[in-house]
């Protein structure tokens, strides 16, 4: 490295090894400065953890839905102590099934509470992802009116700030974009709009998009978009895919995108659904694109004590038992519920042809 240096002519021996000396020393540093920033990261409610650390992961979950439209909702409308108190034993649970992370899916204007989650977090002990982004599924009623009028640059510039700033002055950053779109065969304008702010987004902070999308139609219509803004597929969650077809399910991996079968539910049916398809993606070499979660809990606001708030276990205890006798070994489950959901989440740009 330094053999022609300048600094080696006219040099006593002893000069020579001092010389070398601190030639090792500096690769050294630099071999370790590469290794630093090489180093892949998530966002969690907490701040930031090595991606390596995020341990068994559900990576589409809720604690608590506000569906009473972005016009109404507001923190006024639960007590955050009594919240906590029932989903914290979900959580506990969990952590016997070896669960390290989660993540918590719901959107702002849809009850997303950063301080809570902080605080189950906290509580629990389990990394608690949240997010940043609109939802616009269900005819754009969880969409703030200023959103209607606002370009999609304008919206990016809101997520972005997020990103750099903290959520509502929290502190607390998003560990993903999450947007949702309608299940029609095109997107709406304001859809369109949603998902290429989500792609500008993704390019100024390299955080994944999860997009609530369910068939195939507006999964593809989304694609094209970010294809069109540069943005690769390995940033793009297709979140509720059980509602695709299996051909499609295997098109998308093929391409890099992250299928996220996310409705696991105990009855035996739909769990035969799910080895069904995960079966298939297997036999085509492709469960190192597949993300696995119950879309569960929901603390209902609203409801008495939270109504009927669903468990975070059915897939420890039916679906992967099933999966073994499918066929699945323990490293097919790990890179599923492991693997998977640490680069899933990593925060990183993908540009197309420059992964
Ligand atoms: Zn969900």
């Amino acid at each position: 490295m330094f053999k022609n240096c300048i600094l080696f002519s006219g040099t006593n021996k002893i000069q020579k090894y001092y010389f070398v000396l601190i030639e090792m020393i500096l690769i050294t540093s630099l071999f370790v400065t590469g290794c630093v920033q090489k180093k892949q990261i998530i966002m969690t409610v907490s701040g930031p953890l090595p991606a390596q650390d995020m341990g068994t992961t559900l990576a589409h979950e809720h604690f608590l839905v506000d569906f009473i439209g972005a016009g109404s909702t507001g923190y006024h409308r639960w007590d955050r102590n009594k919240v906590e108190e029932r989903v914290l034993p979900y959580l506990m649970d969990i952590k016997d099934y070896g669960v390290k992370t989660l993540v918590e899916c719901t959107p702002a204007y849809l009850g997303r509470d950063p301080l809570l989650l902080k605080s189950l977090s906290r509580k629990s002990g389990i990394n608690i992802l949240t997010n940043t982004g609109f939802y616009g599924a269900r005819d754009n009623i969880f969409i703030p009116n200023f959103a209607f009028a606002e370009s999609a640059e304008q919206l990016a510039d809101r997520w972005i700030n997020e990103w750099e700033e903290g959520l509502e002055g929290t502190g607390i950053k998003p560990g993903f974009i999450k947007i949702a779109v309608d299940a029609g065969d095109t997107l709406s304008v304001m859809h369109a709009k949603l998902i290429r702010a989500a792609a500008l987004t993704h390019l100024a902070t390299g955080l994944t998009i999860m997009s609530h999308t369910g068939p195939e139609k507006p999964f593809f219509n989304q694609l094209d978009i970010l294809e069109q803004e540069g943005v690769a597929p390995e940033a793009f969650i297709w979140t509720h895919a059980q509602r695709g077809t299996r051909t499609s399910h295997i098109e998308a991996a093929k391409q890099g995108v992250w299928v996220s079968l996310d409705n696991v539910f105990p009855d035996s049916a739909r769990i035969g659904e799910y080895v069904d398809m995960l079966v298939n993606l297997k036999q085509n070499n492709l469960l190192h694109r597949v993300l696995l979660s119950h879309d569960a809990g929901w603390y209902h606001v609203g409801e008495p004590n939270g109504g009927n708030f669903r468990e975070f276990i059915i897939l420890f205890k039916i679906l992967i038992p099933a999966l073994s006798n499918n066929g699945f070994t323990d490293q097919d489950i790990r890179q599923i519920l492991v693997i998977n959901p640490q680069k899933a989440f990593t925060i990183k740009v993908r540009r197309i042809n420059n992964m």
